[in-house]
């Protein structure tokens, strides 16, 4: 099961910390340090899933998550937000991403999300 994630965070920590434990996993790992960064990324090559953090300065995540959906409708995004962040979560939610996680994230939950969101997408498309 190989796929292209797309990492998307303004924090290098989270950055290498998400590179590491995904390419461990064997999947295709690619980070961008900001929105724009993302959207250049996402316009080469749409990857099979982003994780994207909602705190971002310049594009925020909400604004590169609109961005990103008019690339590609169907992008499978997982929005990284802080505690606290629900109405920007229900905001996110109705553009159409597939699940959240709350920082400090359990990196084995996310894990867990991951392959279950990479799976239910590989099922769909063969
Ligand atoms: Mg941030």
């Amino acid at each position: 099961m190989k796929a292209n994630l797309l990492v998307v965070d303004d924090q290098m920590g989270v950055r290498r910390l998400l590179y590491e434990a995904f390419k461990e996993e064997g999947y295709e790992v690619e980070v961008a340090a900001s929105g724009h960064e993302a959207l250049e990324k996402v316009k080469i090559a749409m990857p099979d899933l982003i994780l994207m953090d909602m705190k971002m300065p310049g594009m925020n995540g909400l604004e590169t998550l609109h961005e990103i959906k008019k690339i590609n409708d169907s992008a499978v995004v997982i929005m990284m937000t802080a505690y606290g962040e629900l109405e920007i979560v229900a905001e996110a939610m109705k553009v159409g991403i597939k699940e959240y996680v709350t920082k400090p994230f359990d990196i084995n939950e996310l894990r867990e999300t991951v392959k279950k969101l990479v799976m239910a997408q590989k099922g769909d498309s063969n």
